[in-house]
């Protein structure tokens, strides 16, 4: 299968924080498959590190309250170029650009609302299947 991932997931130093989230369970399960990663916040030319971002009534803002919707936008597009014919995404959780179901409500104190990230929801509209690290056991089966 061609799958798309959220590089972080993988190990690369991308996040805001300059970490990364790898998850071995999910490299592990990748091993057979055809891995395309994406980072829509380096695609959008975001330094490492980079302040926090979260998103406020549909618009992506860092805790400077600087709006930075349209930057990130373009680089959902970018990644989504080269993920629109992988057979499924894995996204990070929680993020607002790669969140799925939830992410942060833009008041910057850890606040969850339901709500997809900018990237995941570009993936959702345009009829992908979406999933997140937190859906190890369905991709086990998957991926098998
Ligand atoms: Fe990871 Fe996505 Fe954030 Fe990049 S934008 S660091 S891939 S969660």
């Amino acid at each position: 299968m061609k799958i798309a991932i959220s590089a972080c997931l993988l190990g690369d130093k991308v996040r805001y924080d300059g970490k990364d989230q790898l998850n071995k369970q999910l490299v592990k399960l990748l091993k057979k498959h055809h891995i395309i990663k994406i980072c829509p916040e380096i695609s959008s030319g975001f330094d490492i590190p980079r302040k926090a971002m979260e998103i406020k009534d549909d618009r992506v803002i860092n805790i400077d309250n600087e709006d930075l919707t349209d930057k990130l936008i373009e680089g959902c597009r970018i990644c989504f170029d080269k993920a629109s014919d992988c057979d499924l995404i894995i996204l990070k959780s929680k993020s607002p650009s790669c969140g799925y179901g939830q992410t942060y409500d833009g008041t910057f104190t850890n606040t969850l609302i339901n709500k997809n990230g900018l990237f995941s929801q570009m993936c959702i509209d345009n009829k992908m299947k979406v999933y997140t690290e937190k859906d190890i056991e369905i991709l086990k089966e998957i991926l098998k």
